[in-house]
């Protein structure tokens, strides 16, 4: 009897998951092709407010990647549209220009008009971003469009409150200290969250009164075009925001080593990052921020809370189908609960459900392109033949789309490339440890340094170990709570200089120092 009323409750709420996946996709279906805007009409390069072709006449095709099928065409931008495009962004950052002569509490308000009109579109914004990227739904719509309004919102907020301090310096003088803003600032955009990423680059560069050219890249250059037209419904000045889609060797290298942009901040590989900072050496020493790859440390003590440690640890590696830079890919477990937390992670990943990212019942959608699923596969095979044992997962179920199955090894030395590279896909890898001094060191020996947690009821344990991490964030007990009012960036080679939170702000000005002579006397 039991059993029977245990059945048909299984039944009745899958028929209901069923029912709602299909009234979701037919929903998001509809708010997609209803909209004004459908993708052909902004998929331009955005100058001055207006939407342009290229100037070589080229275009490049973005897919979807759940099927593998072309979404549209979009114009690409090399050298000669960024030459255009900084040109628009030099003129609208001009002195005397609309833009430098607002008042900041009015740049302010155009950012939260900004925010507000995400928030109007955000359904949109979410379908559109799960189409080009694979990203479940719910969370390009409960995490990543959530989070972006309220960076931008943060960020308005700041416009009227970036101020120096006034100094007391030796002598007959009075010296004061201006936040300005740097002037153009590239800005160079990775496609594992294209509009968070867009969010946290746009969001302090126009609080502190910068003009902007910026990439997207080219797998997803979709939803940041889309915020070129609610750039301008939101009225800001022609020039201010330029956004050019196109690739990374082109339109990204020239942005890098153009003379007339002041600064560039990139998101993306190591690699790309070391090319990016010797283009800024080698053109104009631009202000440089990056934010790098990661192989981050997980440390799980005996003493965790071990259904948060399995399930964070978990959502730690798979979240965003694994494709997150500060994925915590190299989990230490200490000892006593090593066999168990093996068991009980293999057991979770087997029940995470990967499919279609618009039907809410599922974990983890495709990987952003057919070259990503390779390289994943290409590591997972690494680690079977360096040695490492496969738990589960492991190939790429049929499919036309780019889907790589919830893969876990165990027995990972720190030798092995899986314990060493980026993966970028949902591959976990779990480590054994006996010491607290021996996983600090295993922890910190990686070029990487970007993200770090620990999971320890002992807040002596907890506080050591975070002390002695070489990471940019650390977190105690939780995994991925990141949060526009704390700073983010890298250690080693994770990156320079970090963004969000009010230093991350800092990193769109100049500092100038002001100094008066008080008195009229000869010295
Ligand atoms: P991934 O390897 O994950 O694709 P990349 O670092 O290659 O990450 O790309 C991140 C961003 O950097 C994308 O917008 C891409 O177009 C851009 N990019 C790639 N190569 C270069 C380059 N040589 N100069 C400037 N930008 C680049």
């Amino acid at each position: 009897m039991c059993l029977c009323v245990y059945l048909c409750i299984c039944v009745c709420v899958y028929a209901l998951l069923s029912v709602c996946a299909f009234v979701c996709v037919v929903c998001l279906i509809g708010i997609y092709l209803s909209f004004p805007l459908s993708p052909t009409s902004f998929c331009l390069i955005f100058i001055n407010n207006e939407w342009h072709d290229s100037v070589s006449g080229k275009v490049f095709s973005t897919y979807n990647p759940t099927t593998g099928e072309k979404i549209c065409d979009v114009q690409e931008a090399d050298k000669a549209d960024v030459d255009k495009a900084v040109q628009a962004a030099r003129s609208a950052f001009s002195l005397g220009s609309v833009w430098r002569k607002m008042d900041a509490s009015e740049r302010g308000k155009l950012l939260f008009k900004l925010a507000d009109l995400v928030e109007r579109d955000s359904a949109y914004l979410a379908t559109l971003e799960s189409l080009d990227t694979g990203k479940p739904f719910l969370s390009s719509f409960f995490v990543d469009l959530q989070g972006i309004i309220k960076t931008f919102r943060y960020f308005a907020g700041w416009a009227d409150k970036i101020h120096g301090s006034t100094i007391p310096t030796d002598g007959e003088y009075f010296t004061l200290t201006r936040h300005e803003p740097i002037g153009v600032c590239g800005q160079i955009v990775p496609w594992n969250f294209p509009l968070v990423m867009t969010a946290w680059k746009l969001g302090p560069a126009l609080s502190c009164g910068n003009t902007v050219v910026l990439k997207p890249a080219e797998q997803t250059p979709l939803t940041c075009l889309y915020i070129g037209a609610l750039i301008k419904e939101a009225g800001f000045p022609p020039g201010v925001v330029n956004i050019l889609p196109g690739y990374g060797p082109t339109a990204g290298a020239a942005i890098a080593s153009h003379m007339g942009i002041d600064k560039v901040a990139f998101t993306g590989s190591t690699e790309v990052g070391k090319l990016i900072q010797e283009a800024a050496g080698k053109s104009n020493l631009k202000r440089v921020t990056l934010e790098l790859g990661g192989k981050s440390p997980n440390i799980i003590f005996a003493d965790a809370d071990f259904e948060l440690a399995v399930e964070q640890a978990h959502q730690g590696v798979f979240f965003n189908n694994g494709q997150c830079c500060t994925a915590g890919s190299r989990i230490f477990v200490e000892e006593p609960i090593y066999d168990e937390f093996v068991r009980r992670s293999v057991e979770r990943a087997r029940r995470r459900t990967v499919g279609n990212p618009f039907d809410p019942t599922i974990e983890q959608g495709p990987q952003v392109s057919a070259e990503q699923q390779s390289r994943v596969l290409e590591l997972i095979q690494s680690g079977i033949t360096e040695g490492a044992k496969l738990e589960c997962g492991g190939k790429a179920p049929p499919s036309k789309g780019f889907f790589v199955e919830p893969t876990v090894f165990s027995d990972v030395q720190d030798h092995m490339r899986i314990a060493k590279e980026e993966i970028f896909g949902p591959v976990q890898q779990i480590m054994k440890f006996k010491t607290i001094e021996e996983v600090i060191e295993r922890a910190n020996d990686t070029e990487y340094g970007l993200a770090a947690a620990v999971f320890t009821t002992d807040l002596n344990k907890a506080m050591t170990v975070s002390a002695a991490l070489q990471a940019g964030t650390v977190w105690i007990n939780c995994y991925n709570a990141l949060s526009c009012q704390c700073p983010f960036g890298g250690f080693k080679m994770s990156g320079n200089g970090r963004e969000l939170g009010e230093i991350g702000l800092k990193e769109y000005t100049e500092v100038k120092t002001i100094t008066m002579k008080m008195s009229g006397k000869k010295s």
